[in-house]
């Protein structure tokens, strides 16, 4: 067969660690410090002034998935309301709004972007409504500008699903800025920097921030517990809610520092990939991704294909061919209109997602990560259009 099948197998994702990291984990071990300690904080300063806004507030998690929930929690989104979000994501954006009682209401996408329809929110919104996730699907910006009035319009909260979108900006300025409730981002393992499992929770509201922190860590009143570390010992502590164990540890933290500083680079490699194939597939019996806009920055999370009408074969078959190949494959995303639980729990059809079962059905994803050499790149290239049929 072809020689790319003698080749090692090229999986779908890997993450980009350095010695930096290595030796800043080491660093951490041998402290004596290894779980939520000064690491942690300068992690969450660095955030901040990652997003030049030294003042604003991060709040380390230990996943995305916690800082959505703490977000959630802090808004007061309790049993009665409702939060809308996409069918077309990962089932974390919605599960935690199970977790606190609240309904889901899926709205579907629009079909260039496969980000959320801002034009088919308004009708889902009701008395009940209070809250709306949208998710910078792939590391493209939601057109937040028209979100936000749409918000504004209803007195909904906002918080962002930015678990693909560090660094993504919209006009200019950077996801975890656009002046929604709070934004969370997503440091697992295969996102576009990583800590193993970890997350940031970023809002510019103070009294979203000290819930957060409270219910981050078991509902421990900070100012007590600061006390730990203050000049004079004290042993006391005082519980003000049923809190979570959503802290970061020093562990992660250490990884996270340097991953931040890394990230200019990362994105750097990653854009010059995403300018490959977009030059290279362009021919090919494919949708590509849409690019941002002019001057404005697509994390390239993701790189999705859309496999157009012109070509033969069906997406399962498509990666059966690339996975001969050598090369991993992956779907993003299984809509949640089409699991069970959420199918079960509200009745849902896949007629009423007619963008993103379409999507569902012709899309896949294929490897796009830092650690990619361009020996790789080229590979898979070579990949997608013999998978094709036309090599
Ligand atoms: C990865 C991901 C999450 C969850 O992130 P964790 O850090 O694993 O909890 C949430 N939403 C989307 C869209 C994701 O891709």
């Amino acid at each position: 067969m072809s020689e790319s099948s003698k080749l090692p197998f090229l999986p779908f994702a890997l993450p980009d660690i350095g010695e930096e990291e290595i030796a800043e984990v080491v660093d951490t071990l041998r402290s004596g410090w290894v779980t939520t300690g000064p690491k942690a904080k300068r992690f969450e300063q660095a955030f901040a002034e990652y997003l030049g806004e030294p003042q604003i507030e991060c709040i380390a998690v230990n996943s995305a998935t916690a800082g959505l929930h703490l977000a959630l929690e802090a808004l007061g989104i309790g049993p009665g309301d409702e939060v809308i979000t996409t069918t077309h994501t990962f089932t974390a954006t919605a599960e935690v709004v199970r977790y606190l009682g609240a309904d889901v209401v899926l709205v579907d996408i629009d079909p260039r972007t496969l980000n959320i329809a801002i034009d088919q929110i308004e009708a889902a919104i009701t008395p009940r409504t209070k809250c709306i996730i949208p998710v910078h699907y792939a590391g493209l910006a939601v057109d937040m500008l028209s979100l936000l009035d749409i918000a504004r319009k209803h007195g909904l909260k906002v918080v962002e699903d930015a678990a693909h979108a560090l660094p993504t900006t919209l006009e200019k300025e950077l996801i975890g800025t656009m002046g929604s409730n709070a934004t969370v981002f997503s440091f697992y393992a295969n996102k576009t920097m990583t800590t193993g499992e970890g997350g940031m929770l970023v809002t510019r509201d103070p009294e979203l921030a000290r819930r957060a922190r409270v219910m981050r860590l078991h509902g421990i009143n900070r100012d007590a517990f600061d006390r730990f570390t203050a000049k004079v010992p004290s042993w006391y502590y005082e519980i003000v809610a049923p809190g979570f164990k959503y802290n970061l540890t020093d562990i992660a933290a250490a990884m996270g520092l340097h991953q931040l500083k890394r990230l200019p680079a990362f994105q750097r490699r990653r854009e010059q990939i995403a300018q490959r194939y977009l030059q290279a597939l362009a021919d090919l019996p494919l949708i590509l991704p849409p690019e941002a806009p002019e001057g404005d920055t697509h994390s390239w999370h993701l790189f999705v294909l859309r496999l157009s009408d012109e070509a033969e074969i069906s997406r399962d078959e498509f990666i059966e061919r690339m996975f001969a190949l050598g090369i991993g494959c992956s779907v993003h995303y299984v809509p949640l209109h089409q699991h069970p639980y959420w199918r079960e729990q509200y009745g849902l059809t896949a007629e009423r997602f007619p963008h993103s079962q379409r999507a569902y059905e012709r899309t896949v994803s294929i490897p796009l990560y830092t650690a990619m050499t361009d020996e790789q790149v080229e590979r898979v290239i070579d990949a997608v259009r013999r998978s094709l049929g036309l090599a």
